[in-house]
């Protein structure tokens, strides 16, 4: 089951340069971390009970880099927690769904995480995430 929006992400050039507008209107970062298999720096914003993440490319040739490239700063993807990853990503293939994942993998803050296609989701990018148990 979809049970609601878990975050936002945000694809930024500079991650100090991006925080200081986020704490400018009140909000504070939770923290920051390098997630390796994606070539990327983030940072959590919380806001109420979901959560704004900013993502900086760590190198050129990172998903975040080319996002920035090909469609400028923005909202890069919508995360949607799921409780239970395996049978939602089942579900979408059943449902003709395209899969970026087909297999959860480890994402930010200990989670698992797999993407759906934006040409399945009418161009956005959606994450399905999970807490690890
Ligand atoms: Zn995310």
């Amino acid at each position: 089951m979809v049970k609601k929006i878990n975050h936002i992400g945000i694809a930024v050039k500079d991650l100090d340069q991006a925080i200081e507008f986020y704490e400018k209107i009140g909000l504070k970062v939770e923290g920051t971390e390098v997630v390796e298999s994606q070539k990327v720096k983030v940072a959590f914003i919380p806001v109420g009970d979901t959560r704004i993440e900013l993502l900086a490319a760590t190198s050129e040739d990172s998903p975040i880099a080319k996002f920035i490239e090909k469609k400028g700063e923005g909202i890069q993807h919508l995360a949607f927690d799921v409780d239970n990853l395996e049978k939602e990503l089942a579900k979408a293939q059943e449902n003709d769904i395209r899969l970026i994942d087909k297999e959860p993998r480890l994402g930010a803050h200990n989670m698992q995480i797999a993407f759906l296609h934006p040409k399945s989701t009418n161009g956005v990018l959606v994450e399905y995430c999970q807490k690890k148990r």
